[in-house]
């Protein structure tokens, strides 16, 4: 898939060679030839990368990182004059990924991109986030999701699911899904386990394809990777 560069760079002699270059293997481009409007553009459409020249009219290349960092963590590449440590060392600090000197070769200017591309790798997952077999559960939030797909669940369908995510690969007896699902106290029908794992089957197996929770015949449930 082609990715979307957007170049803010007021010199447009090399904003239109980068242009071309970027093109010719295959991306999208866009430009900018001040900090301000380099700075909309970068908030209002959605970018693979930006290069971002340190000297520009307007707003200058360090402000305009900042800004986008303090809304994006898409990555920026800057362009800083030759011997300008000053603007390598802030433009790092105020989170850059990388920088290249002018005068460039524009080899090692496409290979820094597409190590940068390259680098952004998947979104972070949050730590108390379990996934398997594209099923994701977040501990935090409360929130089951398939492919991008949110599930609807009780909250004891999601404790059920997330004892049995977080314990992958290890048979569950029906005794200790009650007590860890409904409570120590709980008393009621003793197959509210077989219930449950009904009802998830057919929120998200039936639904979704997947075979999620086995059954292990006379003790009990697992889910396995
Ligand atoms: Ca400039």
């Amino acid at each position: 898939m082609a990715n979307r560069i957007l170049i803010i760079e007021d010199e447009e002699k090399i904003a239109r060679f980068v242009e071309l270059e970027l093109k010719h293997e295959g991306n999208e481009v866009e430009k900018a030839f001040d900090g301000r409007e380099g700075l909309e553009k970068a908030l209002s459409g959605h970018f693979d990368l930006i290069l971002l020249d340190v000297m520009l009219p307007g707003l200058n290349g360090l402000e305009v990182l900042r800004r986008i960092r303090l809304e994006k963590q898409v990555p920026v590449i800057m362009l800083t004059a030759r011997d300008a440590v000053m603007d390598k060392v802030s433009g790092l600090d105020a989170g850059a990924d990388d920088y290249i000197t002018k005068p460039f070769a524009i080899e090692e200017l496409l290979a820094r991109i597409r190590v940068a591309l390259k680098k952004r790798g998947p979104v972070e997952v949050a730590t108390h986030t379990l996934s398997i077999k594209g099923v994701t559960l977040d501990e935090d939030r409360y929130e089951v999701t398939i492919n991008g797909d949110s599930i609807e669940l009780t909250n004891r369908e999601f404790e059920l699911l997330r004892i049995l995510m977080k314990n992958k690969n290890i048979v569950l007896d029906r005794e200790k899904l009650m007590n860890e699902v409904c409570g120590y106290d709980y008393i009621g029908e003793t197959n509210i386990i077989d219930v449950y794992v009904r009802y998830l089957r057919t929120k998200i197996d039936d639904r979704y394809g997947i075979k999620l929770i086995h059954t292990v015949r006379g003790v009990g449930y697992v889910i396995k990777e």
